[in-house]
């Protein structure tokens, strides 16, 4: 679903991604971590059109992305985002936040958006909150509904950049709770997450990344149990 070949990205002369190689296959669930700085976020925001990288290839499902060409509209179509900060239109209730992108990019009708909204807002398990606003809703329901939000866009691929890491201790087993029963029903993910747990449970491939590149890459047995580079070593030591 996602190919990126020898990607590379520069703020001014500072390189923050170093030709970066990765595959995210149809099905497939990665975790991407690694220290502050390294490029977690830049690599998730190059994928979907957020940034744009100045060499090498991304192409998603298919359809080859920049550096001199965006393809907003396959992005917003294909790749579904949640953030660290949910990003909820604060001006629209939770059904209206979760039917406007169907709306506008999918051209879809207001009652199937609604119905659509309805249904992915029961799967996250807050049908209730439909006619709220944003503000009135505890961080871990806010994220739920941004979970909501993307899937209602029926997205080949979900991002997440720390989806948890904004939330209080309590709220954060709901959430992951959430991103667990996507992975059961066989959604493919990129997830930037430090939440280790997770990554053993549902991932297929654990990326460590240090310094805008990828250092290393396994399975979640093979990475946590016996880590091949020093680095990633001492990163583990201080997040376990
Ligand atoms: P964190 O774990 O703190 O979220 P990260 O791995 O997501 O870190 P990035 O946000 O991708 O790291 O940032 C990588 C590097 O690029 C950092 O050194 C950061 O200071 C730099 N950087 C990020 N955004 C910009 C920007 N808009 N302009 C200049 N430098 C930037
Ligand atoms: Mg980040």
């Amino acid at each position: 679903v996602i190919r990126m070949e020898g990607v590379q990205k520069w703020y001014d002369h500072f390189q923050v991604l170093k030709d970066i190689d990765l595959e995210v296959h149809r099905g497939e669930r990665i975790v991407i971590c690694g220290p502050s700085g390294s490029g977690k976020s830049t690599l998730i925001r190059c994928i979907n059109q957020l940034e744009r990288h100045q060499k090498g290839r991304i192409t998603v499902n298919g359809v080859e992305l920049g550096p001199h060409h965006r393809q907003l509209d396959t992005v917003r179509r294909e790749v579904g985002m949640v953030f660290q900060s949910f990003n909820l239109f604060p001006h629209l209730t939770v059904l209206e936040n979760c039917m406007l992108a169907p709306m506008k990019v999918r051209g879809t009708t207001k009652a199937d958006a609604k119905a659509t909204a309805l249904r992915y807002l029961e799967r996250v398990r807050i049908p209730e909150q439909a006619d709220k606003y944003p503000g009135q809703l505890s961080g871990g329901q806010q994220q739920r509904v941004a979970i909501a939000r993307s899937l209602c866009m029926n997205p080949k691929v979900m991002l997440f950049d720390e989806p948890t890491s904004a939330l209080d201790p309590e709220m954060v087993k709901e959430v992951l709770d959430t991103m667990i029963g996507l992975a059961e029903d066989g959604m493919t993910m990129l997830c930037v997450t430090h939440e280790m747990g997770f990554a053993k449970s549902v991932a297929h491939r654990v990326i460590f990344m240090d310094r805008g590149e990828i250092v290393e890459q396994n399975t979640p047995e093979a990475f946590f149990s016996a880590p091949k580079s020093e680095r990633t070593r001492s990163f583990l030591g201080q997040i376990l």
